[in-house]
């Protein structure tokens, strides 16, 4: 059980609270705070004043009238996968886990989804439909948080941003209102919260659109790290020539030497490219990932597959754990870039972690039918640095990350993705997820909608001074 100062919250407030609460209020020192608490990432945990576990919209309501009364911050958790983004240091936290639904309308191709369901929820509801939402790489991911912070799914080259794909939110603000938000109802706050994330609200539900997906050619060819510069400088010619239906990465993984990792690869430095390839016909997805076979995988499990099963495809870990990342938006990339990659991320350094390239392009370069706040655009690779904290210490990891991101740095577009920024990005860095009119419209709505800033544990975006109202 943890125990620290909270001396914000009074006892007669926690009492008044919980008689409006119909979830679980706590605080720290009692039995069920670090449950609560507790998300995917474990390297940087929310040590809020209260955690209020909200059963559905009148309970978010009354946490963030509550924490807007008295001053308090306002952090939101679905699954945690990114509390080590910017953990909240007292202030509310209102988790959302009890708030899992999903309404599916097979008609209109559409589902509403509550705030803490995950993406493995949304698929299990709309496959036999024959539907696919805009869900990434991990099934396990909240879908609201996902799709707030833009998005990018493993199939939106062909489709965009899950982001780009939102038809209406339901949302509690700084002021305590429940709003319904779309693009005939309140458009600014609706556009600003398409990629603005945390900053405007609690979206309480989100109604998607889905997609006629069932089946995707899918999987990961594995080469051994030797082949590391044919692979990845292969890999770029090919992604160049592919078309929209195919979305794929590239990653140089160091794998653990662990009895759950299948004997080829356990304990090996490893080159993945990842494939899910919407099609629905294997011949020609075979035909498409040809090139990339004649290099000689060592473990080859590309193939047909349901949609339900394509979080194999990544297979990113379902076990909380403790990591650091970093991130940057590329543009072209050549020869040079991946010797400046492969020279710092190779077998030999001390520092074990993943670097991937995730393609980008496609409808992913367009702007939606209804304009959001998603930006860099013109991207036309992700760059991720993931290192696990239990393989190395922090204060090896930081510099190492840094200087990967550096030997990147001529070819980055000066962008960063939103849902990939770490704690290593701190607040200076959340303009860069905008394009600069995107991000001084963002700062303007805030000033509307939450002039006092009570969501800032956050990748914060200040209101823009002078300019505060109400709606
Ligand atoms: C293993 C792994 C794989 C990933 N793969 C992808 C991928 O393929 N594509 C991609 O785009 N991203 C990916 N991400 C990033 C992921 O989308 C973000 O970390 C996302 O925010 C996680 O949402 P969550 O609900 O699971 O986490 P949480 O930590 O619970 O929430 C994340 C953020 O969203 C905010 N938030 C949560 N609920 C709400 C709400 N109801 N209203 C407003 N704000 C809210 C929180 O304030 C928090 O800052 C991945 C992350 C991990 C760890």
């Amino acid at each position: 059980m943890t125990r620290f100062n909270t001396s914000t919250v009074s006892a007669a407030e926690i009492e008044a609270l919980t008689r409006q609460i119909t979830g679980p209020v706590l605080a720290p020192g009692d039995d069920r705070y670090d449950a609560e608490r507790a998300g995917f990432q474990t390297a940087r945990r929310h040590r809020p004043d209260l955690v209020v576990g909200a059963t559905g919209p009148a309970d978010v309501r009354a946490a963030v009238t509550y924490a807007g009364s008295r001053g308090l911050a306002v952090a939101v958790q679905a699954t945690g996968h990114a509390s080590a983004a910017v953990a909240a240091e007292g202030g509310v936290l209102i988790t959302t886990s009890r708030m899992s639904a999903v309404r599916m309308d097979a008609e209109t191709r559409t589902a509403w989804v509550a705030a803490g369901t995950r993406w493995d929820q949304v698929i299990r509801e709309a496959q036999p439909a024959g539907l696919a939402p805009l869900s990434g790489s991990a099934p396990h991911l909240g879908a609201v948080s996902y799709t707030l912070g833009g998005g990018l799914a493993l199939l939106s080259r062909g489709y965009g941003y899950a982001a780009d794909h939102v038809r209406r939110l339901e949302v509690v603000t700084a002021d305590g209102r429940l709003r319904h938000v779309a693009h005939d109802s309140e458009p600014d706050l609706f556009w600003a919260l398409r990629g603005g994330r945390d900053n405007f609200g609690v979206v309480t539900a989100m109604e998607i659109e889905l997609f006629p997906v069932t089946t995707l050619y899918g999987g990961a060819l594995v080469f051994p790290a030797g082949k590391a510069a044919e692979v990845f400088g292969a890999y770029l010619r090919w992604a160049a020539t592919m078309p929209e239906t195919m979305n794929s990465s590239v990653a140089l993984i160091s794998l653990p030497d662990v009895p759950a990792i299948p004997e080829p690869l356990r304990g090996r430095h490893t080159v993945h490219v990842r494939i899910a390839c919407a099609t629905g016909d294997p011949e020609t997805g075979e035909r498409l990932v040809a090139p990339l076979r004649a290099i000689g995988a060592i473990s080859d499990t590309v193939g047909e597959l349901a949609y339900a099963e394509a979080g194999s495809i990544y297979n990113d870990p379902v076990v909380p754990g403790a990591f650091e990342a970093d991130t940057a938006m590329l543009g072209e990339l050549d020869a040079a870039a991946v010797r400046a990659v492969l020279d710092l991320a190779g077998p030999h350094e001390p520092v074990p972690h993943i670097v991937e390239l995730r393609h980008l392009g496609g409808r992913l370069a367009h702007p939606p039918a209804v304009d959001n706040a998603v930006g860099n655009r013109d991207a036309r690779y992700l760059f991720n640095v993931v290192s696990r904290l239990e393989r190395a210490d922090l204060a090896e990891i930081r510099p190492a990350h840094a200087r990967v991101i550096e030997a990147v740095a001529p070819w980055s577009t000066g962008g960063r993705f939103l849902n990939f920024m770490n704690g290593a990005n701190g607040a200076a860095r959340v303009p860069s997820a905008y394009d600069a009119a995107a991000y001084r419209r963002l700062t303007g709505i805030k000033a509307i909608y939450d002039p006092e800033n009570i969501f800032r544990s956050n990748h914060n975006i200040p209101p823009v001074e002078g300019r505060t109202g109400s709606r």
